[in-house]
């Protein structure tokens, strides 16, 4: 097993943080994250009764719908979707082949 590396346009390496999670309980629906995503990797789907029934705050038509990873072997760790998400949801790791 070897950590993925890329390089960088001068030639440096760096190490690609993938998406690992997202967590359902914060977000809110928005879709900024699957706007800014240069892959298939993000899905925007219904809010389970489960998961509704643990929010805390009460639900409006937005929050019905939760952001989910859908493709996540698509992601090529750009971090755009962390950068714009208001709610803080993804958590980010390294991979390894
Ligand atoms: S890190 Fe980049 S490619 Fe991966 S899910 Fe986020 S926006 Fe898409
Ligand atoms: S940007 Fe954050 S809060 Fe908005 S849909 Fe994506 S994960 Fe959810």
């Amino acid at each position: 097993m070897s950590t993925i590396t890329g390089r960088t346009r001068g030639g440096d390496e760096w190490i690609p943080q993938f998406v690992s999670f997202l967590d359902p309980r914060k977000c809110i629906g928005c879709g900024r994250c699957y706007k800014v995503c240069p892959r298939n990797v993000l899905d925007l789907v219904e809010r389970s009764e489960e998961l509704l029934a643990d929010s805390d705050e009460d639900a409006d038509d937005d929050e019905m719908m939760v952001m989910t990873i859908a493709n996540a072997s698509d992601c090529i760790g750009c971090g755009s979707c962390g950068r714009v998400c208001p709610k803080n949801c993804y958590t980010y790791s390294a991979a390894e082949t």
